[in-house]
């Protein structure tokens, strides 16, 4: 089996057709947020307020709602050959651009080394995979991935979540997901909302461009934008929920 991953310049399957829920989404959420963006809460870096109430649902629980399974590279494999400890500083949202593979098929690729950088170490991993049903953990969050800039900083210093984009996955309930996993993650680590980034934030030495297109459906023109933002306050929204 081959499958792409993001890294990958190329991806694979029908490019951009089809309609986009998550456009819907975000018009909806922007609406939803819009009285909290008039009153200038929606600063800079993602520093966003939801507006709403903090509290009310615990870590577990809410780690429950991600409903996540764990389903680890074997130590001292692939991706985790080097198994390069971490203390992780970001998270990295990506999306797959592969349209024909859930989380399950990229847990296995992932444990059978078939995802490969075409630079050493050789073999793409990452920490998380989040579809509309549920989540993977493929590695240590203790651990450096591979999946975002080569020997750069994103790779030394973040967690990595892929969003599956494969047919018949929800785009919505996938980016719900994400942000709930995101919010988890911040609180069990200390990761505050301006380092939650996209791939784009970490260029990628000796490609063009440097900055990547990812993940895709939640930049504008490229970039983050508001839909970017939109993703922030979802995020900021779980966050607040969780008792701390
Ligand atoms: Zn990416």
């Amino acid at each position: 089996m081959l499958i792409f991953a993001c890294l990958q310049c190329v991806p694979i399957g029908p490019p951009g057709g089809g309609p986009d829920p998550y456009h819907t989404y975000v018009r909806q959420s922007i609406r939803s947020v819009q009285p909290t963006m008039q009153a200038g809460a929606v600063q800079l870096a993602g520093v966003v307020s939801d507006g709403g109430s903090s509290g009310g649902t615990s870590l577990s629980s809410m780690l429950r709602q991600v409903n996540l399974t764990v389903d680890m590279v074997r130590k001292g494999t692939y991706g985790r050959k080097s198994a390069r400890s971490m203390r992780p500083r970001y998270i990295t949202i990506h999306s797959t651009q592969n349209y024909t593979a859930g989380a399950e098929r990229h847990s296995v690729a992932l444990k059978r080394g078939a995802l490969r950088t075409g630079q050493r170490p050789g073999y793409l991993i990452w920490h998380f995979t989040v579809e509309d049903r549920m989540a993977i953990q493929h590695m240590p969050t203790s651990e450096q991935g591979i999946h975002a800039d080569f020997d750069g900083p994103g790779n030394r210093s973040s967690i990595g979540i892929e969003m599956c984009e494969h047919r018949g996955n929800n785009r919505s309930s996938t980016t719900e997901r994400t942000a709930k996993l995101t919010a988890v993650l911040m609180k069990k680590n200390g990761i505050s909302l301006r380092n939650v980034v996209p791939h784009y934030h970490w260029p990628r030495k000796g490609k063009t461009p440097a900055n990547k297109n990812c993940p895709h459906f939640l930049l504008d023109g490229g970039r983050p934008g508001a839909k970017w933002r939109v993703f922030l306050s979802r995020v900021n929204y779980y966050y607040r929920r969780i008792d701390s």
